[in-house]
């Protein structure tokens, strides 16, 4: 089985009480994560200016009500007025830098930067209230707290920190502006903020195990609609898809694209006097070794279904992939699979037909063309590689001994 795939299903059980993964599965997470972060803190800032706006009409209220001679006194305008201005200067540059912070590792740290610089705000503003004796400032800025806080989807390691920060913000900002004497009527505020940040961070934990679920099972499942679940290799729907990506890219680097299709001879045989669980096996076995074939990038090796396999080759040259396939004939026959009841040689072997993809090619006129080369090395006698430069002969491997594998 494909190693990514056992290591999403190892996760799965170990239950990632502790918030990781492996170091190569916690970082596709966090890019995972990302993704869904950048599409929270875009909801968070319009959320956070339209909650602006709403305050920063409740300070043009108080302020119409001083100038009758009531609320906010013109000297603390010079704290409010800036106060508000970072405020929106923070959201303005979050939101104008989040789509090219997307796919940073400081996407993160920008949003919560955010946050901090809006909730310290809004705690400044609040002790500023609270001297003036207008005491639904504090209520304000932990619904501002609780608000912007919650939908943006923390993770537990962002959300300690973000609180410990909050919560010493709170504590130092009430020292700064406000005199002892009003310090009690803060303690009460103070502890239900604590209380607030505390759930937060608990959600948080619960909310991450949650996305690493989500994670591993969305992972797996891709995973699964693409490959084959016995023997690992792509299966026939990813082959599709690549093929297409390759055959354009094959005619733009003026590069040609070939296809070999691997069938193993007398199988039906193998399955019937070894069983079905070993013909499972020997195909486990058949994958791992051509699966070392397709080690650069653009090449594939797929099960095409039941005992057929593919391997797409780009780049290659009908010669040399006909030398590459003789050599994974070879191999197979060095694995010693027993196949006794083969009127071919004394061990499983198999059949190779190669085509070389022409610029308007499909998969199907392709796998007419390679399925055509097969059909010719099966007449031939099997256990060989046919393509459009080799003759059958030319294309032949030399047959296992059988009384040499027998014995083996
Ligand atoms: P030839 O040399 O002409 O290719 O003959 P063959 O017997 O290999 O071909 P045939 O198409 O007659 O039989 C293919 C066999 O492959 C039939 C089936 O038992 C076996 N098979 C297909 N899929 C699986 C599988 O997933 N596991 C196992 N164990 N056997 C399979
Ligand atoms: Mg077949
Ligand atoms: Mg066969």
């Amino acid at each position: 089985m494909d190693n990514a795939s056992y290591l999403y299903r190892h996760e799965l059980q170990s239950r990632y009480r502790w918030l990781r993964f492996a170091p190569d599965i916690e970082r596709e997470f966090m890019n995972f994560l990302r993704e869904s972060q950048s599409v929270n803190f875009v909801a968070c800032a319009w959320i956070g200016l339209a909650l602006w706006l709403g305050i920063v009409g409740w300070d043009v209220l108080r302020y119409l009500q001083h100038i009758q001679g009531t609320a906010i006194e013109a000297s603390y305008l010079h704290i409010i007025i800036p106060t508000r201005l970072v405020n929106l200067l923070a959201l303005g540059a979050l939101l104008i830098s989040l789509p090219r912070l997307r796919h940073s590792a400081w996407m993160g740290t920008a949003g919560l930067a955010t946050i901090a610089v809006y909730c310290v705000c809004a705690f400044i503003c609040a002790y500023v209230y609270n001297r003036l004796d207008i005491r639904d400032g504090m209520a304000a800025s932990i619904l501002i707290l609780m608000t912007v806080l919650f939908p943006c989807g923390m993770t537990l390691r962002q959300a300690l920190p973000t609180s410990a920060l909050l919560i010493a913000a709170y504590w130092l900002t009430a020292w700064q502006f406000l005199s002892p004497a009003r310090w009690e009527a803060f303690r009460d505020t103070g502890s239900l903020l604590m209380v607030c940040l505390g759930m937060m961070a608990f959600g948080s934990y619960l909310r991450e195990r949650g996305a690493r679920e989500q994670f591993l099972l969305r992972r797996l499942l891709d995973w699964e609609a693409a490959h084959d679940p016995l023997t690992g290799l792509a299966n026939r729907r990813s082959f599709q898809r690549h093929f297409d990506v390759c055959l354009a890219q094959a005619q733009r680097d003026g590069k040609t694209l070939m296809l070999a299709i691997l069938d193993l001879d007398h199988f039906k045989l193998y399955n019937d006097h070894y069983g079905h669980k070993a013909g499972d096996r020997a195909l486990q076995q058949v994958a791992l070794v051509l699966g070392h074939y397709a080690a650069r990038p653009m090449d594939m090796a797929i099960r095409l279904g039941g005992e057929e396999f593919g391997l797409l080759s780009y780049a290659d040259e009908a010669p040399a992939l006909t030398r590459r396939m003789q050599h994974l004939l070879a191999q197979l026959q060095g694995l010693h699979i027993l196949h006794e009841y083969s009127p071919t040689a004394s061990c499983l072997t198999a059949s190779i037909g190669i085509a070389q993809a022409e610029p308007a090619a499909t998969t199907d006129s392709l796998f007419l063309q390679a399925d055509a080369q097969l059909y010719r090395a099966k007449e031939a006698g099997r256990n060989r590689v046919c393509g459009p430069d080799t003759s059958a002969e030319a294309g032949s491997t030399k047959p296992a001994e059988k009384s040499a594998v027998a014995s083996a």
